[in-house]
């Protein structure tokens, strides 16, 4: 059932150390026009990156078992990139026998996932701003052992001491059982000293009771549409605004999400792209970690349990150190495999420290005042190796 047609594996891969691995420069690409659309060959980008490629026949699932760092499936916008489930924000085309990718996907989804570490002004952080999804009267997805609310309250307050731990300062937008405007919370991630955001939820759906599994989302490139958008939608998205800060904000998606499939052995849902208020009013890198469904009813109960969330808290830790250190070591963060490997010999440790909390290092309400924060009227929208040195292609 997992049928690989077509797959071929590109040359560069055979560079051994002694080869000399000849630089691509930004003219190395060859763009191809495609319905007066810039597009790149799979060939090119293998190339490019020196990384081996596969693509599976449209309507085939990429075969995981021998996956390369580089995965597509013609006429899909999915994808395993460094073996993460990413989706494209355009579908793989096929033309004269050539498979090629969007421009606009190389430059704002292969990049900054393949060479996070290359992303200008990456993993500067000071500030992490935990945002524990819904809180008050808005109680997120409900189910037999808990609201979404309280779930994610507890994995940032778990998450919290962590990273101070690791020097960094931790502001939560909200601390208890209250609800904070969506607007307010960007506002808190704005007013931060080199901030970034994360916003912690789990999911729901009332489509397919077994629909398992982690997802992350980051604010959608301008003129792309979202990963949930049909392809019929893609015209419509041309006139919306981007992020200055879309692939710092991948590159936090791609550590945080590596660590937690690395670390915790749900299904994997992919990399994602959104325009949820929160990732849309933030002006920071930032990005929405859903982690697990409560509708399912074996996920419910993983999630209800302390220790479960302790781990998930942990993972993220990891990950967002990770994004730190793109920074300091400008090498390519760890990936799903290397923390699989790690974690066989040392897993991680649920972390439980109720009780010992240290407050948090800045007062939200004199950072954004008072009035703001109980507000019962508002509305929350739904919650929902030297190749690689190469000049990055501008989309
Ligand atoms: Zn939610």
């Amino acid at each position: 059932m997992f049928l690989l047609v077509k797959r071929w594996l590109a040359v560069a891969c055979l560079c051994i150390s002694f080869v000399v691995v000849p630089t691509f420069a930004a003219s190395d690409w060859e763009v191809i026009k495609v319905n007066g659309h810039d597009y790149l060959s799979v060939d090119n980008i293998s190339r490019f990156y020196g990384l081996p490629a596969g693509v599976a026949a449209a309507g085939d699932k990429i075969r995981l078992e021998t996956v390369s760092p580089l995965e597509f499936v013609s006429g899909s916008r999915e994808a395993m990139i460094n073996g993460a489930r990413s989706w494209l924000c355009f579908p793989l085309v096929e033309q004269d026998g050539k498979y090629l990718v969007s421009r606009t996907d190389v430059a704002k989804t292969i990049e900054p996932l393949v060479r996070p570490h290359r992303v200008p002004a990456v993993g500067k952080v000071q500030t992490v701003v935990l945002d524990p999804g819904h809180g008050g009267h808005d109680k997120g997805q409900v189910s037999r052992y808990g609201c979404e609310k309280d779930f994610a309250l507890d994995v940032a307050r778990k998450l919290r001491p962590l990273l101070q731990a690791k020097g960094l300062r931790v502001i939560m937008t909200r601390e208890g059982d209250y609800f904070v405007p969506l607007e307010v919370r960007a506002q808190i991630a704005n007013a931060a000293r080199n901030p970034i955001f994360v916003s912690i939820h789990f999911n729901g759906t009332n489509d397919d009771p077994n629909a398992t599994g982690f997802e992350i989302f980051s604010f959608t490139p301008r003129g792309a549409p979202s990963t949930s958008d049909s392809a019929v939608a893609l015209s419509s998205f041309n006139m919306q605004p981007g992020s200055e800060v879309d692939a710092q904000s991948m590159a936090l998606s791609a550590c945080i999400y590596h660590s937690l499939l690395g670390h915790i052995p749900e299904y994997d849902r992919g990399i994602k792209r959104a325009r949820f208020a929160v990732l849309r009013l933030t002006k920071v890198p930032a990005v929405l970690i859903e982690g697990g469904f409560l509708t399912e009813r074996g996920e419910c109960k993983l999630i209800s349990k302390k220790d479960w969330r302790g781990k998930l808290a942990a993972a993220i830790g990891v990950g967002i150190e990770n994004y730190r250190e793109l920074d300091v070591k400008k090498q390519p963060p760890m990936l799903v495999a290397d923390y699989r490997k790690q974690t066989k010999s040392a897993p991680i440790e649920p972390v439980i420290q109720e009780g010992q909390l240290k407050e948090a290092d800045a007062s939200l309400i004199s950072l954004v005042g008072k009035s703001k924060f109980v507000s019962p009227q508002q509305t929350s929208t739904p919650s929902k190796v030297s190749p690689l040195d190469s000049a990055v292609i501008v989309p």
